[in-house]
């Protein structure tokens, strides 16, 4: 067989595939921040299973505790039956995450993805406060199924519901206009003025940072706000912390600093450990409300995630740990700097916060050519945004400083040949 060969995927996967367009390789190992292909090319990986892969590919200590596992006969599916696994992990969930930071919350097992706790979020919204309607923001992602995509921006994943997306108003997020309109003053005329033809309603869902909509970061002065808003009108507030979660913005919960304390959160992607698996909704006890069984699936409550899950959650038992992270975001973050100062042809602009940062430039596709310039260099990055006008670093945050450097050597080459390139690729 031809290594790296593609033409089983182009032959019998669906034309729905789209990151395999991006890094046309077949993988086949991976390790920490590094994943090679069939041809053993190595590739810095600023991608980290876009934020399920916070922890980098294959920890050797979860792996371990995951291979142990499954040589003694864990139990591997089990409902929402109690399990040890599952015992083990809500313990330590409580004890290292939620207690340190005085959070209380139920702990609620959806189906295994994002989108199936953001689902389960809003019908619980709902169920709790008995109103249908929800505001969401301008740019947010929340995920594919219906509910989630009636609270999405993008218009082209809307348009794939095929119907109408009903119960939802969209307001803007912060800076959507220009940073002098006050996008919550804008707001709360809607709530305030019977004529306005908005209705209170059960929710308001959103991302402190926004992953897939360009990166954009609430200030946490807004965010402050929106939690003072929806206290007053008795609004519940979700919290998607879907990606920007799990550390990637340097706290567990990306809310942290802003001081808030969300009605309900939304977990996944990373909170698996090891790529595997698992969602979590979080909600205040007072909300707990549901009847048993009222919001089911095969496959809540994975155990071998339960059990990476439970070895991840060991790396925030150490306080060392997250002021590396944050002493790393700052080194993210003064590259990126560095990059829009000495490359004022890209017109680029810093965003994000964390290790969720990228820079947006306002030349036409640059994002999108700057990624392919770094994949072609052993890079992989994705970008962001409505027009992929971002591209977006997003490397495990268990990332050593080589690796890092390496991969900021890799992103200005391809800014640098792309900004040198006799092709017109800046207009
Ligand atoms: N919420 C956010 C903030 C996300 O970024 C995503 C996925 N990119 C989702 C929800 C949906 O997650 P999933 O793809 O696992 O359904």
């Amino acid at each position: 067989m031809n290594t790296n060969d593609l033409s089983i995927f182009e032959k019998l996967e669906s034309e729905v595939r789209s990151y395999v367009r991006s890094f046309p390789k077949v993988f086949n190992k991976a390790k920490g921040y590094k994943i090679w292909d069939e041809a053993g090319t190595e590739y810095i990986d600023f991608f980290a299973g876009a934020g399920a892969l916070n922890y980098g590919h294959n920890d050797p200590k979860m792996k371990a505790k995951l291979v142990d596992y499954i040589l003694n006969d864990g139990i591997a599916h089990s409902l929402d039956k109690a399990t040890t696994a599952k015992a083990e992990f809500l313990t330590k969930f409580n004890d290292v995450i939620l207690k340190p930071r005085n959070l209380e919350y139920k702990v609620m097992f959806p189906g295994p993805t994002g989108t199936n706790t953001v689902e389960s979020a809003l019908k619980l919204a709902r169920k709790v406060t008995g109103r249908t309607d929800v505001i969401s923001f301008t740019n947010g992602f929340h995920g594919m199924t219906i509910g989630s995509l009636s609270v999405t921006g993008n218009s082209f994943k809307r348009k794939g519901a095929g119907i109408p997306l009903q119960h939802v108003v969209t307001m803007p997020y912060d800076n959507f206009v220009n940073e002098d309109l006050d996008t919550l003053e804008y707001l709360e005329r809607f709530l305030e003025d019977n004529g306005s033809g908005v209705a209170i309603p059960a929710a308001m869902i959103l991302e402190t940072v926004q992953g897939e909509g360009g990166i954009n970061a609430a200030r946490f002065e807004w965010l402050k706000r929106v939690e003072d808003i929806c206290k007053r009108w008795g609004i519940l507030l979700i919290i998607d912390d879907v990606q920007a979660g799990v550390g990637r913005t340097g706290t567990f919960f990306s809310f942290e600093e802003a001081g808030i304390s969300p009605d309900i959160i939304c977990l996944s992607k990373s909170i698996g450990g090891y790529g595997l698996p698992l969602a979590l909704t979080l909600f205040k006890p007072k909300y707990d409300i549901w009847e048993p069984g009222e919001h089911n699936g095969t496959f809540r409550g994975n155990n071998m995630a339960f059990v990476t899950a439970t070895e991840a959650l060991t790396y925030w038992e150490d306080a060392s740990f997250e002021k590396e992270v944050k002493e790393k975001s700052q080194k993210i973050t003064a590259f990126l700097e560095n990059i829009v100062k000495k490359y004022p042809e890209i017109k680029g602009e810093v965003r994000g916060r964390g290790f969720m940062q990228g820079i947006a430039s306002n030349v036409d596709g640059f994002a999108s050519k700057v990624a392919k310039e770094a994949f072609e260099r052993g890079l992989i990055m994705e970008t962001s945004g409505p027009k992929d006008e971002v591209f977006k670093l997003f490397p495990p945050i268990t990332i050593d400083n080589e690796g890092l450097e390496k991969g900021f050597s890799i992103i200005e080459e391809s800014v640098k040949a792309l900004v040198n390139s006799k092709e017109p690729v800046i207009s």
